[in-house]
């Protein structure tokens, strides 16, 4: 349970963003702080497992106890910073989010819409903890947050769509590790008070980033998991493979996650440029003022196959709303046409003019409801039981006539719904992620083969009936840190 509010002011140890630093999987920085009480926020979180807090002080690094308040702290400042951006918002699963800190041996996180689940996994003799790194935690509760603002996104057959879900797990942690003195502090010396560089805050989960590549060398950055600063412009991730090596781009949710975070990291360094004094205050206040923007651009956002550019295109509209006397939409402009979300092609959409005449405001929602349409795809082709599935598609009604770029010049054409989605269920049979039923589709059906290679269950999707149909449904958001 969570530390009782007393006269004694107690005082544990945390991480301040992650275990790992760079290319090491140690050397972070600790942080002290008050003992967090989780039920206090307006997110609050429960952890589970284990059932019992041990009593809040310092605790040596590397033990449980430690690990259980870091873990606290993690889950509190993210609870702090989002229920003070949408008050009055609550969790998919009830008011109180439950967290595992140890649901099993894997390099593992993930959201499913029961509660957070965080891993312990083995590398040589060397234990490592999903749950211990702020960033991780962050990411995670980031799932859930955007699951409770915009549910529709849980089933979406997209992989933009799902890739969305992953950025703004990684935006969440890079926004909860600015409510933080002294990683502010850090920053600013590091990079020069130039945001837009690689630094401890743009690199994310550094030590499961060294975890993974001992096993793998390639298929993360070399010293982070993700880094917030990259040079990937955008593609129709229907035409990008499966898998590839981390230094590239493919379709899978985290590797295409790192366009949309990127030009968002860019754009939240350029609003911090346009303020007269580049110090801890105003960059506190830009974290602020971007998690505003972000999670009212999501709430307007139609759900398209495109829903990159549907959101860069409200988040300019939000902040043109919200701070009129700021240079906040252009900085946010910079950063969208710089990594091809939005194309130039498309900039009469959001000339400043165009955003003030556009009466979109605060709250309203574009979409139909916390599911999207229904549609029925012909898959024939894989022998999944039946003729025609079931699907969620991205199918809302675009308010935003933008699109990303091309390569070459002007606007990407928008794949049709049931193009994306068809797109979206192959990915998924390519990678391993569909549960399929093997009653229904015989044993060497195209699910079996994939199915639990280490002993982990990796599915992310199930075909589910639905009356007569087969519907595609979303079982869980998995972080597999390992491929
Ligand atoms: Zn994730």
């Amino acid at each position: 349970m969570t530390a009782k509010k007393s006269n004694i002011q107690t005082t544990i140890a945390a991480w301040e963003h992650d275990p790992g630093s760079g290319n090491s999987p140690d050397g972070g920085q600790l942080i002290q702080i008050p003992a967090p009480d989780l039920s206090a926020s307006g997110f609050p979180t429960l952890i589970e497992n284990p059932a019992e807090a041990p009593a809040p002080q310092l605790y040596k690094i590397a033990s449980a106890e430690f690990r259980y308040w870091a873990a606290a702290a993690s889950l509190n400042r993210a609870s702090e910073f989002w229920s003070n951006q949408v008050p009055g918002i609550t969790w998919q699963v009830g008011k109180v989010l439950p967290v595992d800190l140890y649901h099993g041996d894997d390099l593992n996180a993930y959201y499913d819409r029961v509660g957070l689940r965080f891993f312990q996994g083995n590398v040589g003799a060397r234990t490592f903890y999903s749950g211990e790194s702020p960033d991780v935690v962050c990411h995670e509760h980031g799932h859930a947050v955007l699951d409770a603002v915009k549910p529709q996104l849980w089933d979406a057959a997209s992989i933009e769509v799902a890739a969305f879900h992953e950025s703004f797990g990684d935006m969440s942690a890079i926004l909860c590790q600015l409510q933080v003195p002294s990683m502010r502090h850090a920053v600013l010396l590091e990079t020069g008070k130039t945001l837009y560089r690689s630094s401890r805050l743009s690199r994310l989960a550094e030590q499961l980033g060294w975890a993974i590549r001992q096993s793998n060398p390639t298929a993360v950055d070399p010293d982070c998991l993700r880094n917030a600063v990259n040079s990937f412009f955008y593609q129709d991730p229907d035409t990008l493979p499966s898998y590839t090596p981390g230094n590239s781009l493919s379709s899978e949710p985290h590797s295409f996650s790192r366009i949309f975070t990127s030009a968002f990291f860019e754009g939240m360094a350029n609003m911090f440029k346009t303020k007269p004094l580049q110090d801890e205050e105003n960059l506190l206040q830009v974290s602020l003022d971007m998690g505003k923007i972000l999670i009212n651009a999501v709430k307007a956002a139609s759900v398209v196959p495109t829903f990159f550019s549907q959101v860069a295109v409200n988040m300019m509209q939000v902040a043109n709303s919200l701070f009129p006397k700021s240079n906040y939409v252009q900085a946010l402009k910079s950063g969208f046409l710089k990594h091809g979300i939005i194309s130039p092609a498309s900039s009469g959409v959001f000339t400043l003019a165009a955003l003030k005449k556009n009466k979109v405001v605060l709250d309203l929602d574009h979409s139909s409801g916390s599911e999207l349409p229904k549609l029925s795809l012909a898959v024939h082709e894989y022998n999944l039981g039946s003729d025609n599935i079931v699907v969620h598609s991205a199918a809302e009604v675009k308010h935003f006539n933008v699109a990303g770029a091309n390569l070459d010049i002007g606007s990407m054409e928008a794949p049709a719904e049931d193009v994306a989605a068809k797109s979206f269920l192959e990915d998924l049979l390519r990678r391993g992620r569909l549960k399929l039923d093997n009653t229904v589709q015989g044993s060497a059906g195209i699910g079996s083969q994939f199915y639990a290679q280490d002993g982990h269950d990796r599915h992310t999707h199930e075909l589910r009936k639905d009356g007569k149909d087969l519907i595609l449904k979303r079982l869980r958001i998995d972080c597999c840190f390992h491929r």
